[in-house]
């Protein structure tokens, strides 16, 4: 029996309760025993402590969108010019620098293999928890068809948890669903709308028809799991809310009518914000092609008023940063871009409380409480006074602990 405990520090427990300052909180094993105020009680000898003066106590973060195995801001590219093996060794990285920014627990939302996931889990690798849908579910010319419109081969084929599962009609996406829950993923994500980096459609489209999607939820739902989708555009929300559509991803074109749709179905929304603001200042030098760079500044453009919508209409709202590339090391940005639209308390329950309710883990993460696994931060200062802290990670975020194991310690 290993006892920790944190000392000194200002909790900000993710509750929704206010910080809490010379605040404990003591470790046993894998989880948080007890919280406090003030002097702690007395303590077992060979307690470890750890004095926390002038830091922040935080939930371990939790990004709800992010994309491990795209170490290259080209994804369609990487497949073509790296061997698998390289790109294993690439996506190892960005996974061990995902905990580095402070980020215990991820969702991945396409192309990462359950086989990351276990990598992490029995302790090859050091990263966040994963949870993964392997590949997605696209129609032809939809988001996940990589291929230019003067292409006419079949797409390229799936390479080490890599691109593409195209399934047209409701006997198709059935088996693309049964295929990906086979190889043991924890939800299925869809493209139901147009994106930016895709070659044949735009923001503003939907994509698959209500049969199709409600296909893909009942597969999902039969296993146990649910779907997450990819889309902007009312027409494409509203379709999905129908579909019973557990998470829609993006949504940056959301009007009132469908936040009404998703207030009435109780989906979530994971606004991704990051990607868009990074693509944008470094697309041109990425070398992507002008009409993703236009695509990009269109969702970014709507960002903020979506968010707004969604906030007004008291969606649960969660948090992702989708970004890719060079770029994986700024997931920190979200809350900072987030905080503008909702405070800096708002994104910090976003991307906490909100995200593992996101990933079914209410239970076990998102908060400091009694009782939970021990997936916490300490960082320098008041994230509240400055959301920006979380990019300069390696300096400001100065513990990590994950099931009460400390990953990094600079106090
Ligand atoms: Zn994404």
């Amino acid at each position: 029996m290993a006892i920790t405990i944190l000392t000194h520090g200002t909790i900000i427990d993710c509750t929704g309760a206010d910080p809490r300052p010379n605040g404990w909180v003591v470790i046993e094993d894998q989880r948080i025993l007890e919280t406090g105020q003030g002097k702690p009680g007395t303590l077992p000898p060979g307690t470890e402590v750890i004095d926390c003066q002038d830091q922040s106590l935080l939930p371990g973060l939790i990004d709800a969108h992010v994309h491990v195995w795209t170490a290259d801001t080209k994804i369609v590219e990487q497949v073509r010019r790296n061997f698998t093996s390289t790109l294993v060794i690439k996506t190892e990285k960005v996974i061990k620098e995902t905990l580095d920014q402070g980020f215990t627990t991820v969702r991945d939302c396409g192309l990462a293999d359950p086989g990351f996931r276990q990598a992490v889990a029995d302790g090859l690798i050091s990263g966040p928890r994963l949870f993964v849908c392997g590949t997605w579910l696209s129609q032809t010319g939809g988001h996940g068809d990589p291929r230019l419109p003067t292409e006419v081969g079949p797409p390229y084929p799936r390479a080490a948890g890599g691109i593409t599962g195209i399934c047209d009609g409701v006997a198709e996406v059935r088996q693309g669903a049964r295929e990906q829950l086979r190889q043991g993923v924890d939800f299925i994500k869809i493209m139901a709308g147009g994106g930016a980096a895709s070659p044949s459609d735009e923001l503003d489209t939907s994509q698959y028809s209500l049969e199709e999607l409600e296909a893909a939820v009942f597969e999902a739902e039969s296993a146990g799991k649910y779907v997450a989708a990819h889309c902007y555009s009312d027409r494409g929300i509203k379709l999905c809310c129908k579909a019973g559509i557990r998470t829609i991803e993006h949504g940056n074109l959301m009007t009132e009518s469908s936040a009404q749709a998703m207030k009435e179905s109780g989906a979530f929304l994971v606004p991704t914000m990051a990607t868009y603001v990074m693509l944008s200042r470094m697309g041109k030098e990425l070398g992507l092609p002008d009409k993703f760079i236009r695509k990009i500044n269109e969702a970014l453009d709507k960002a903020e008023n979506a968010l707004a919508i969604a906030l007004a209409f008291g969606l649960k709202i969660g948090s992702g940063s989708d970004v890719l590339g060079s770029m994986q090391v700024n997931k920190g940005l979200e809350l900072a871009l987030q905080a503008k639209i909702m405070g800096p308390m708002g994104a910090l329950l976003a991307a906490t409380k909100t995200n593992a309710e996101i990933v079914r883990q209410e239970k076990d993460l998102g908060t400091i409480e009694a009782g939970k696994l021990a997936d916490l931060i300490v960082v320098k200062g008041d994230p509240l006074k400055d959301m920006g802290l979380f990019q300069n990670y390696r300096e400001n975020i100065t513990l990590i602990m994950q099931g009460g194991r400390i990953y990094k310690n600079i106090l």
